[in-house]
């Protein structure tokens, strides 16, 4: 049995997870809640991800059973919060860097916060606020996935354009549709361009 089905809710712990693209991190907080579903009721929780246009960072797979609340900036978490044990926040790593201060009040009022987010861009460099937001949590799992090209464990998400490497001065979130993104491992992570 893993620790994950004991843990259940912790009061003022923050538990974080990150990797790069298809590491199995929504399904890895998926996996935290579900015990909470058979539990009558008895703890609740709630989940929260940003509203981005741009959603082919997303990984489009989970069938999920927690119902996201998509928001704009993440102070409107606070609120809603109020009533809930437990808090998920995924794709942490495209909201504002006022997410490290909420998180810290969602602590203050004893709430069990779990995130999960991208640590490092297609460049290969800390995304957002996740060098802060692993720093806090009380608890932090980096996961990988595994590499395209030669099936080692990958570290880094690579992004492709038309088939081949984007270059290191492209934008950081892409249009829908532009790109696409693979685990990579160190060696096979192309970022033309970079120094
Ligand atoms: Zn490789």
């Amino acid at each position: 049995m893993e620790k994950e089905y004991n843990r259940f809710i912790r009061p003022g712990i923050i538990e974080g997870f990150a990797g790069p693209m298809m590491s199995g991190k929504t399904g890895r907080l998926l996996k935290r809640v579900d015990p909470l579903r058979w539990m009558h009721g008895k703890f609740s929780y709630i989940g929260f991800r940003p509203k981005i246009d741009n959603r082919d960072f997303r990984c489009r797979s989970s069938e999920d059973f927690i119902k996201w609340n998509y928001i704009s900036n993440p102070e409107e978490i606070i609120y809603p919060s109020r009533d809930y044990d437990l808090i998920v926040i995924d794709e942490i790593q495209f909201l504002a860097a006022g997410i490290v201060e909420v998180i810290l009040d969602l602590q203050k009022m004893g709430k069990n916060v779990i995130f999960a987010g991208l640590d490092l861009d297609f460049k290969g460099e800390p995304f957002g606020s996740m060098p802060e937001l692993i720093t806090i949590a009380n608890e932090f799992e980096k996961l990988h996935s595994i590499c395209t090209e030669c099936g080692n464990p990958a570290y880094y998400t690579q992004r492709l354009i038309n088939g081949k490497p984007a270059p290191y001065n492209s934008d950081i979130i892409s249009i829908e549709g532009e790109s696409e993104y693979e685990a990579r491992c160190f060696k096979h992570h192309e970022v033309p361009g970079k120094v």
